[in-house]
């Protein structure tokens, strides 16, 4: 009897992941660092491409706030990503960025950010060490679905179709926006004819549509509001975010979108208050325009009281304000209504809401429909502010997805 043959020589197991993104790299790392065959069949001529555009304006990969606030921007499925955040956490993160060569720090805001702040010289020595690790990497390579055998149906960049069998499966390609980047979300039909119940894809981190005056597109798109705070349901965010010609966009409207964008799936439109001097209260706001303005354009008194920049004043404008009671013009200032009419869509949105229900999987992130298959990362139905709380929660459940196939295998062995 041959060695590979001997009942008591644990036959080397292959796992296929599909999908190239930092979901499905962690869930590679877990299985190869296991001892199995791991191939990842990526659809685009490259690797994570949204984890490198992700880079562009500064890779923030985890919060350093207490993981029981963290857990919390998780909204209703922290319950589903707890266990997985628990057990790969935001310093278990930052661990894995050290030992692959990339420092971290803590901004100002409490974000972590590699200090290179660009995702290229973390991948590099990722896949460096999925390499030597003897992860094989088939670029190009679209999955289809499975045939009837269960095998997965994987078509090459020459339309070839390649019938694989894979004794644990991960599926891991994200979510449904930036479809150029690679993840669209066109999976869920292959899942749907599965009877896997999946949420509709709506845009989350996204930017919304106002109704600007001309004047305002044209002398104020791209001018950042800085130091605002953004309130929308007796919720409260102080941030910065930028006016595009369209409406807004940025940081601290993208922390208030999925109420925001839930509002205007029921209302049709949605109130944002915004206040423009957060760090004033609306009575010395009053006795700073009280003083007398002589001369003065009403502009040049608000920019010398105030220090408002000329995009606020335009704001004012905008939205009609009481220029000529302080009191009155003190409280807009503190509370200045703007209708947002839309949601952007979901193509230019940071990340997707919906995906595949969590009451698909069980605690091993295996789809119960579909044994020995898991899935991790944007594909779940979760959604979460920026902040790094994406890469950290995509991380997590690849890692979780990793050592759950790991688990199947050694049960299958
Ligand atoms: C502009 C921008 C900035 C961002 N900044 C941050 C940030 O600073 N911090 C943060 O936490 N998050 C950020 N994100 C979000 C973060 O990048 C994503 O949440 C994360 O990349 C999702 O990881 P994933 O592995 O689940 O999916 P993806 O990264 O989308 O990877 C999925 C992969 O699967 C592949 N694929 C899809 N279908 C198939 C198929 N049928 N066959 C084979 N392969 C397939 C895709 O090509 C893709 O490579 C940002 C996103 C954008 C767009």
């Amino acid at each position: 009897m041959g060695k590979a043959e001997r009942p008591d020589v644990p036959k080397i197991k292959n796992a296929a992941v599909i999908g190239g993104g930092p979901a499905g790299l962690m869930a590679a790392e877990m299985l190869a660092r296991d001892g199995a065959h791991v191939t990842i069949y990526e659809r685009m001529p490259s690797l994570a491409r949204k984890f490198l555009m992700a880079g562009r304006g500064g890779l923030n990969i985890t919060h350093s706030e207490p993981l029981a606030r963290f857990l919390k921007r998780y909204g209703d499925e922290e319950g589903h990503l707890a266990a997985a955040i628990d057990a790969f956490s935001p310093a278990a993160l930052i661990a894995w960025c050290e030992e692959l060569g990339q420092e971290t720090f803590v901004g100002s805001s409490g974000r972590v950010f590699p200090k290179s702040m660009k995702a290229s010289p973390l991948l590099r020595a990722w896949l460096r060490r999925l390499n030597g690790q003897g992860v094989q990497v088939k670029l190009r390579h679209h999955f289809r679905g499975w045939d009837e055998a269960g095998r997965l149906l994987v078509e090459d960049a020459d339309g070839e179709l390649h019938k694989i069998d894979a004794d644990a499966t991960i599926l891991a390609m994200g979510g449904a926006s930036w479809a150029r980047l690679g993840s669209d979300g066109a999976w869920s039909s292959l899942l749907r004819a599965k009877g896997v119940a999946l949420l509709p894809w709506r845009p989350a981190n996204c930017g919304f549509d106002v109704a600007w005056s001309q004047h305002l597109r044209d002398n104020f798109a791209g001018s950042p509001l800085k130091n605002v705070a953004l309130v929308f349901n007796d919720v409260r965010v102080t941030g910065e975010c930028t006016i595009s010609g369209y409406g807004l966009e940025g940081g601290a409207i993208y922390t208030q979108s999925a109420a925001l964008r839930d509002a205007i799936d029921r209302d049709g439109e949605a109130l944002l208050m915004i206040d423009l001097k957060p760090d004033m209260s609306a009575d010395v706001l009053a006795q700073r325009l009280e003083a007398p303005r002589g001369k003065t354009s009403l502009s040049n008194h608000l920019r010398k009281r105030l220090a408002m920049p000329a995009i606020e004043i335009a704001l004012l404008r905008e939205t009609d304000a009481p220029f000529d009671d302080p009191r009155k013009l003190a409280a807009h200032i503190k509370a200045l209504p703007l209708r947002l009419l839309g949601v952007r869509p979901i193509e230019r949105a940071i990340s997707s809401a919906g995906g595949i229900a969590f009451s698909e999987l069980d605690e091993n992130f295996m789809l119960k429909r579909m044994p020995g298959v898991f899935c991790a990362g944007e594909m779940l139905d979760w959604e979460a502010p920026t902040g790094g709380y994406l890469l950290q929660a995509c991380m997590a459940t690849g890692f979780a997805a990793g050592q759950g196939a790991i688990a199947w295998l050694e049960g299958a062995r």
